[in-house]
């Protein structure tokens, strides 16, 4: 019988189709997204001109890319920036894996990766976290074949918030293949405070196979506009140009950006802020008997196991909106108001827990 229905792919037919949840009480804390709890900055908003919106954007972000290439101590054609720092990764992924190869990264990690894989056609290759909820970097080492093209390493790990250590990072990168590219997906690289951890700033130059993935939505706080960035070599790059949708990262995304760099000092003295906040929900949470990793990134990680679901749902009766992942809740570090009702919420979840 023939069906009616146009002929997809039959491996993206498969995906089942993100829904976004209901949308919280207008008094909730919002703490699904990772997002930036401030507002913009005037001096970055102050920079923002809405005058050539009639016009396309500089199709190659010259001067953002020239502003990056300084600090990284690249040249231009060394940074990539994208709509995002995910549609970067998607045109490294879809520039190096096609049907019938290999894209190995740890699981649980960022819920973009198996879909971006998929997109290309590829073949996702998950390597369970350790127990202690960090990537098991020999596991993911020893996963890699004739087949592999990437190998991604999310550092803070996006939901763990767990980091890989610089010492890890450089004996991993010793065991990979040169010809096998190597992604370190830093998008919480400004939130991270623990000493040993994974600086990609300091490996430039040190691995001709591995690209850096930064962002501007999460400690510059320009998720709405959208635009990331990667450095690596230069063909690499190329590489990722020529898959790239033309024209996607607005003018106004790349004035934000830049004006951001400019103003980074006001901006990372609110994550410190944020990171405060952070210390003080981990304290609060291993107080009332959590093991909770310690986290890198501008979110926690609850391990709720099979409670999970139920445990998404008494934090939301108390106006804490948290995404839920299988084992585990995520939960953003947001406003300074947040906490009390958050602890309050975990509080719930260990008291029913103890009862049932
Ligand atoms: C938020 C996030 C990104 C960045 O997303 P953008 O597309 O830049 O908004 C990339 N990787 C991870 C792991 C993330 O959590």
């Amino acid at each position: 019988m023939t069906s009616n229905r146009v002929q997809l792919r039959p491996e993206i037919a498969a995906i089942v189709p993100y829904r976004q949840g209901a949308p919280a009480a207008a008094d909730a804390f919002k703490l699904s997204s990772n997002e930036n709890p401030y507002e913009p900055l005037p001096s970055v908003l102050a920079q923002l001109s809405t005058h050539s919106i009639n016009r396309y954007p500089d199709a190659s972000a010259l001067e953002l890319r020239t502003q990056l290439a300084e600090r990284f101590g690249v040249t231009a054609d060394s940074v990539q920036v994208g709509a995002g720092s995910v549609a970067v990764l998607a045109q490294l992924v879809s520039a190096a894996a096609a049907p019938g190869d290999e894209v190995i990264y740890a699981w649980r990690s960022f819920e973009a990766y198996p879909l971006l894989v998929s997109s290309a056609g590829a073949t996702s290759v998950q390597v369970a976290d350790q127990a202690d909820h960090r990537h098991d970097l020999a596991a993911m080492s020893a996963a890699i074949t004739a087949s592999t093209r990437v190998v991604i390493v999310c550092s803070p790990n996006n939901p763990t918030s767990t980091v890989v250590t610089d010492a890890e990072f450089r004996d991993f990168m010793a065991t990979v293949p040169e010809n096998v590219l190597v992604v370190l997906d830093e998008a919480y690289r400004e939130f991270v405070t623990d000493p040993e951890a994974v600086r990609g700033e300091t490996l430039v130059d040190q691995y001709p196979n591995l690209v850096l993935l930064r962002t501007f939505s999460k400690a510059y706080g320009l998720a709405g506009l959208r635009i990331g960035y990667a450095i690596g070599p230069e063909y690499v790059m190329d590489a990722a140009r020529a898959v790239a949708i033309p024209l996607s990262v607005t003018e106004l995304a790349q004035k934000a950006a830049t004006a951001s760099l400019e103003h980074e000092n006001e901006l990372l003295e609110r994550v410190s802020r944020i990171n405060e906040v952070r210390e003080q929900i981990v304290a609060g949470l291993r107080e009332q008997g959590w093991a909770v990793p310690t986290p890198n990134g501008n979110f926690v990680w609850l391990p709720t196991g099979a409670a999970t679901d139920w445990a998404a749902e008494v934090f939301r009766s108390h106006g804490i909106v948290v995404r839920a992942l299988g084992e585990g809740l995520r939960i953003s570090v947001g406003e300074a108001e947040s906490v009390e009702k958050l602890l309050r919420a975990a509080q719930e979840v260990v008291a029913s827990r103890k009862t049932n």
